[in-house]
C-alpha cells in the first residue's frame, strides 16, 4: 500500500527534491525493518562536485568520522576522493578497499601510538600536530614526514565548536614548527577548523588572516610553507537556510590568492557537507503519551543509536507518515526508544498527529549519526542503505 507522507513547503527547502523522491520510491517498494539510514549517492556525488570547485589548487579529503560506512567510503573512493582520518580503525577501513596512502592525511593533532605505527607502515605522509610531545612521537614513528601545525581560530557561529580541544596561537605555533624542523620533520603548512556546521562566513576569512600571519612569521625564520589546510565546517540545511558552499569558497579563494604565495596548495576536509544532506533516517513511531501538558513521541532512533548531535543543539526536520487530511499540528517532545531520560531528541516540535506504527523521516541525517551510535539498552545501530 502506498504510504502517504505529510510533505510541507518547509521540507522542500531543506532536502533536494530528487533525494526525497528517491527515498519515497524506495519506501514504497520495499518491505523493511526500521530504523535505517538511506543515503542518496547522487546527492553525495553532487556535493563532491561542488566542494573544492571554487578554490584554486585545492584537494579534498573527506573526514571519515562523519560517516564511516564501508559502502559510503567505497562510493567516495570510486569518485577519486581523498580521505582525512584520525585512528587505526579508520585506517583499516581504507586499507580494506586499498585507498593509496598518498590520498590519505591525518589532521588529528594527538594521535594514538598504535595509529602512528600503522600509519607509518601504510606509508601515510601528512600529519597535523599542536604540541611538543606530538613532535617527539612523530619523530619516532613517522620520521621525516610532512607535518602541519593546528592553529586556534574563532568558532563563533558554528553549531558544533571544536576550537577548545585543539590548536595553538601563532607564537606557540611558530616555536612548534621550528622544533619540528629541528627534529627532522618537514613542516609544510598550517591547518585550522572553523567549527562544524559553521554558518558564519567570517570565520573562514578571520582564520585565513591568522594563518597568513603565522605563514609570514615562519618565512622570516627560513621555513617556506607550501600547504594551507582549511579544515572542514561547511554547513548543511537542517531546519533553516544556511550560507552556501560556493560563496564561502569564492571569498576564501580570493583571500588565499591575494595573501598567500602563488602555487600554495589548499587542502579541504569536509565531513558533514559531503554526506549530511544525502541522508534520511527512516524510523517508526513506537509510542505516544500525554504527560502533564506535554505530548511525548517515542521513535525507534534516539540520542544513543543515531541522534547524538541533538544533545549538542542540532535540530532536525521530520516528515510524518499520515493519511489524515487535517492540517492541524501539535507540539511534541520527540524522544528515542531507550529508558534513559537523557534520550530526548527535541522539544516543542510542531508535527501533524503521528500514528503509532507509522513512519517518520528525519532529514539531513547522513553525518555524525551512525558514526556516533551505540547499542545502549539493546537497541541496534541502524543499517545504512545506499540508494
Ligand atoms: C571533524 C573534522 C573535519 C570535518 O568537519 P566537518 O565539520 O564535518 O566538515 C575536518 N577536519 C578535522 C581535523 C576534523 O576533526
Amino acid at each position: 500500500m502506498t504510504k502517504i507522507f505529510k510533505i510541507e513547503p518547509s521540507h522542500r527547502k531543506i532536502i533536494s527534491k530528487p533525494t526525497l523522491l528517491k527515498a519515497l520510491t524506495y519506501l514504497d517498494k520495499k518491505a523493511f525493518e526500521t530504523p535505517f539510514l538511506l543515503i542518496d549517492t547522487e546527492r553525495v556525488k553532487e556535493k563532491v562536485d561542488i566542494i573544492g570547485k571554487n578554490i584554486r589548487n585545492s584537494k579534498v579529503f573527506y573526514a571519515v568520522k562523519a560517516n564511516p560506512d564501508i559502502e559510503v567510503i567505497k562510493f567516495l573512493h570510486s569518485l577519486g576522493m581523498g580521505f582525512e582520518i584520525a585512528s587505526e580503525g579508520e585506517l583499516k577501513l581504507l586499507e580494506a578497499i586499498r585507498v593509496p596512502a598518498d590520498r590519505i592525511i591525518t589532521s588529528n593533532p594527538v594521535k594514538s601510538f598504535k595509529f602512528l605505527s600503522l600509519a607509518a607502515k601504510y606509508g601515510l605522509r601528512y600529519f597535523a600536530f599542536d604540541s611538543k610531545d606530538e613532535v617527539d612521537k612523530m619523530k619516532k614513528y613517522v620520521p621525516g614526514s610532512n607535518v602541519y601545525v593546528r592553529l586556534t581560530v574563532p568558532n563563533e557561529g558554528s553549531e558544533w565548536p571544536l576550537s577548545r580541544k585543539f590548536g595553538v596561537e601563532p607564537d606557540d605555533a611558530l616555536s612548534l614548527v621550528l622544533y619540528a624542523k629541528k627534529k627532522g620533520l618537514n613542516p609544510v603548512g598550517i591547518t585550522f577548523h572553523v567549527g562544524s556546521q559553521c554558518t558564519n562566513m567570517h570565520n573562514w576569512s578571520t582564520a585565513l588572516l591568522k594563518a597568513k600571519a603565522l605563514w609570514d612569521m615562519a618565512g622570516e625564520k627560513g621555513i617556506m610553507f607550501g600547504m594551507l589546510n582549511i579544515g572542514g565546517g561547511y554547513p548543511i540545511k537542517y531546519t533553516k537556510d544556511v550560507v552556501n558552499i560556493e560563496p564561502i569558497e569564492k571569498v576564501s579563494d580570493r583571500l588565499i590568492y591575494e595573501k598567500f604565495p602563488a602555487g600554495t596548495e589548499v587542502f579541504i576536509e569536509p565531513g558533514r557537507a559531503v554526506v549530511g544532506d544525502a541522508g534520511i533516517f527512516v524510523c517508526k513511531v513506537i509510542g505516544k503519551a500525554r504527560r502533564g501538558d506535554e505530548n511525548w513521541l517515542y521513535i525507534d532512533v534516539g540520542v544513543f543509536n543515531g541522534l547524538m548531535e541533538s544533545v549538542g543543539g542540532i535540530k532536525y526536520s521530520y516528515i510524518v507518515e499520515s493519511s489524515d487530511r487535517k492540517r492541524h499540528k501539535k507540539q511534541w517532545t520527540v524522544t528515542g526508544p531507550s529508558c534513559d531520560s537523557f534520550d530526548v531528541i527535541d522539544k516543542d516540535v510542531a508535527l501533524p498527529e503521528p500514528k503509532v506504527g507509522g513512519l517518520i523521516l528525519i532529514l539531513s541525517s547522513g553525518a555524525y549519526t551512525i558514526s556516533y551510535a551505540s547499542e545502549f539498552n539493546g537497541f541496534s545501530i541502524p543499517k545504512t542503505i545506499l540508494i
